[in-house]
């Protein structure tokens, strides 16, 4: 899986090229259209796709709500663990 920082700095887009099935959503509906093909060959024989312009991408992850593969996404990496309160706590 490959992760890259962009502006927003508590988010980072991956992209995971095994799981790419080469549908060309992401592709299609990214609104800043940095996204592409790539002509490397999957394990599953697909062309997976590849941030062409990081600096571009905005992290608005309609490319993750629009796979099917969950391949490709945006993930806030200033997520905290949970407090669990005393009920839900076991022992
Ligand atoms: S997060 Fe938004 S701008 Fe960045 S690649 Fe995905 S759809 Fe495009
Ligand atoms: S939407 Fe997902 S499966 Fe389709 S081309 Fe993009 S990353 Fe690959």
């Amino acid at each position: 899986m490959s992760r890259v920082n962009t502006k927003r700095e508590n988010k980072e887009l991956f992209v995971i090229p095994e799981r790419c099935k080469e549908c060309g959503f992401c592709i299609e509906f990214c609104p800043m259209q940095v996204l592409r093909k790539s002509p490397e060959i999957n394990s599953k024989g697909y062309h997976p796709v590849y941030i062409d312009d990081i600096d571009k991408c905005t992290k608005c992850d309609i490319c993750g709500m629009v796979c099917p593969a969950f391949a490709i996404g945006v993930i806030n990496t200033e997520k905290k663990p949970v407090e669990l309160s005393e009920g839900c706590k076991s022992g």
